[in-house]
């Protein structure tokens, strides 16, 4: 039966993990490697989806938490799916929520309150911050940052809520960890990794058949393992061959404590362990130095909430690295943002009147220079995809990160 899903890889690299292909989903497909903008909230702040689409934006991706807690889910799936309720034609991506109910979410980055009886180290919570998150073997149930409301997520709940929101690929609820967890709870965490991901499928499965009528859903699975070599492959190993209720993830999404320096390592390892022919998500990464660690080491797409969320604070990128358009240094500089950029604003505005609406907070500040970041972004990830297919990615990583000055982290909103 054909479910309207596929992955083709077109094109292999020598001697490395990369690859060209193209996925398939019945909003269109995305050519690959590629990057796909965020719209956390069914929007991506501050830009058309017309406009999107004309930077060159093959998907965009949106967060089940947060629509969960507003409108609700079934509100778009009353609108007839995310794409339909946010006017955009092509795919859609929804993270699970398992990362924001347990840190972002919450509303403070490191409101983490894991079992504190017996894990009194990871009960990384801050001082004097309330604990809004507790995790169990069943799930998590935490507190709204809107109203103070309290809900609990779990494997089947967290599914559920992406049918309704009806996203072309959707994630497993997995349990995020940090950096600072010990390994005996990183452990822990991956068991119960295990054990939802068995309980998404199962439950992925039976709302596919009810919902037949709908486009179907990919579902990913989500490979946690912190920085330990040996529970990344086993994560790997356990999701990749993971059959429940017939069903298979049909792609994988790479998780969780990702230090900057071992990054590129980290995804080598599970992409040495995933099968070959599923593509491969890097979740919450987007620096450009980063995006070419993640082709190399054979990773298909990427989400990052960067590009738009440094925007609209005057942050751009440009071939020479990364500055502030509201520096004073730019009031009378009158070329574009970067002159090798074809994107609308850097063909239409300077410099100066950047800095001009960034001085005086206007609201086309944000969308102007949103733009920009996005295309520059999704820009580069096309370069290295043609640099595969040309044979010369190499040279063009040397060329890039020669003149490129910058080094930034993980973002997921
Ligand atoms: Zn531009």
């Amino acid at each position: 039966m054909s479910t309207g899903f596929s992955f083709e890889i077109k094109s292999s690299q020598e001697g490395s993990m990369a690859r060209v292909g193209t996925i398939t989903t019945p909003h269109g497909s995305i050519q690959t490697p590629a990057f796909i903008p965020v719209g956390t909230k069914a929007t991506v702040k501050a830009v058309l989806p017309e406009a999107m689409a004309d930077l060159g934006a093959q998907a965009l991706l949106a967060n089940a938490y947060h629509l969960y807690l507003q409108p609700g889910s079934d509100v778009l799936d009353e609108a007839g799916g995310l794409a339909q309720f946010m006017n955009w034609p092509g795919p859609t991506i929804t993270d699970s929520g398992g990362f924001q109910v347990l840190s972002l979410g919450v509303g403070f980055k490191k409101v983490l309150a894991m079992d504190a009886r017996t894990f009194r180290r990871d009960d990384v919570i801050a001082d004097n911050k309330e604990r809004l998150a507790h995790v169990d073997d069943e799930g998590v149930t935490f507190k709204s940052h809107i109203d103070g409301s309290m809900h609990r997520f779990t494997p089947e709940v967290s599914m559920q809520v992406q049918h309704e929101i009806g996203a072309d690929i959707i994630f497993a609820f997995d349990e995020c960890t940090t950096l600072h967890n010990t390994r005996g709870y990183q452990e822990l965490a991956m068991d119960r990794t295990l054990a939802w991901a068995v309980r998404c499928l199962d439950e992925h499965k039976r709302l596919t058949d009810e919902r037949s009528t709908k486009p179907y859903q990919a579902l990913f699975g989500v490979i946690q393992g912190a920085q330990y070599e040996d529970l990344r492959k086993k994560a790997a190993g356990d999701l990749g061959g993971l059959v429940s209720s017939g069903q298979s993830f049909d792609g994988f999404g790479i998780g969780g404590a990702l230090d900057k320096d071992s990054l590129g390592t980290i995804v080598s390892w599970v992409n040495q362990v995933l099968p070959e022919n599923k593509p491969k998500h890097l979740l919450g990464i987007g620096a450009p130095e980063d995006l070419f660690v993640g082709v190399e080491n054979g990773i298909d797409t990427f989400d990052c909430v960067l590009a738009s969320r440094i925007a609209r604070t005057s942050a751009v990128y440009t071939m020479e690295g990364r500055f502030n358009l509201s520096n004073s240094a730019f009031k009378r500089d009158f070329t574009a943002i970067d002159d090798e950029c074809d994107c609308y604003t850097c063909t239409h505005y300077t410099r100066a009147y950047m800095h001009h609406v960034f001085r005086g907070k206007e609201i086309i500040a944000s969308t102007l220079a949103t733009i920009h970041n996005e295309r520059f972004i999704v820009r580069l990830v096309d370069q290295m995809r043609q640099a595969l297919l040309d044979g010369n990615f190499a040279d063009m990583k040397d060329d890039f990160l020669g003149r490129y000055k910058h080094r930034s982290g993980q973002a997921r909103d």
